[in-house]
């Protein structure tokens, strides 16, 4: 599917994989310029290379969310311009009991999912600022349904995302004045790589038990509703959007 989102300019976090490769796919095929980031390099010069051979503009940007980001706006500004639409989609899921104290997945976890999206919101605030002023400037955070479920051994994944959407609400109070809109995405079960770096085998099985049984949805499922929730007419904000496969409770 595609949008109408030609002249805007966005940048994805995670880009490299899953849910961020659809959701910059879908709206470099809608017309916005995309720049990619992620941190492996190999993995969105690829994309980049696919995209400009679809007709798309993408700049790939290997980049971490948790770094000092002033040179990686500035290679934004040189190669794709200001920034209107910005999706914090970057993430990892480490999972392990409570009692293990995995101080080191808790620190990954912290560091990308909050404090990784706060540091590229901050770093692109004064882009969605000035474009909210001259008209259309969206920000799309990916939560997770995991905000709002509780389940054993993801107690630290779930509060990092619980953080995300309540942050989207609480920020959305201040962007609105500035013709900013803040949407909130949260997925159900999407089939990515997301689990694959767990460490801990029953964990790992429990989850592949729960793919068996829920069929996930595919990461282009999730970014459809991104083109749409970016292409929607510019008073119209969709605040809070929890997708889900059908046929998970
Ligand atoms: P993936 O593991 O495929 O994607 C995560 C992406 O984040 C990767 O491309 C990775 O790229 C990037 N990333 C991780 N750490 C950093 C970092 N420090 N700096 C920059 N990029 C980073 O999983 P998904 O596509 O599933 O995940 C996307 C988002 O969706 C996550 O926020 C996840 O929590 C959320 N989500 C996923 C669900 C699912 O069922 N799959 C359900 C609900 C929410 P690289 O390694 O190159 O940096």
């Amino acid at each position: 599917t595609t949008y109408e989102l030609n002249g805007r300019t966005a940048v994805v976090t995670g880009a490299a994989s899953g849910i961020g490769t659809e959701i910059a796919r879908t709206l470099a095929r809608s017309g916005a310029g995309v720049a990619l980031l992620s941190r492996r390099a190999d993995r969105v010069q690829d994309l980049a290379g696919k995209i400009a051979a679809d007709g798309g503009r993408a700049l790939a940007v290997a980049a971490d969310v948790t770094a000092d980001l002033t040179e990686v706006v500035e290679t934004v500004h040189a190669g794709l311009g200001r920034v209107d639409l910005l999706i914090n989609n970057a993430g990892v899921m480490l999972a392990n009991p409570f009692s293990e104290g995995r101080m080191d997945e808790w620190r990954r976890m912290i560091d990308t999912n909050l404090t990784g999206l706060l540091n590229v919101t901050r770093a692109f605030s004064a882009d969605l600022v000035a474009a909210g002023r001259d008209g259309t400037a969206d920000l799309i955070n990916v939560s997770s349904v995991g905000a709002h479920l509780t389940f054993p051994n993801y107690a630290v994944y779930t509060a990092t995302k619980a953080a995300v959407t309540h942050l989207s609400a609480n920020l959305r109070t201040e962007f609105a004045a500035l013709g900013i809109r803040v949407t909130n995405l949260e997925p159900g079960l999407v089939s990515t790589e997301l689990g694959d770096h767990m460490d801990n085998p029953e964990v790992e099985a429990h989850l592949a038990a729960w793919r068996a049984e829920v069929p996930p949805l595919s990461p282009a499922d999730i970014a459809d509703v991104v083109g749409f929730a970016a292409s929607r007419p510019k008073q119209v904000n969709l605040r809070q959007l929890m997708v889900m496969p059908t046929v998970q409770a």
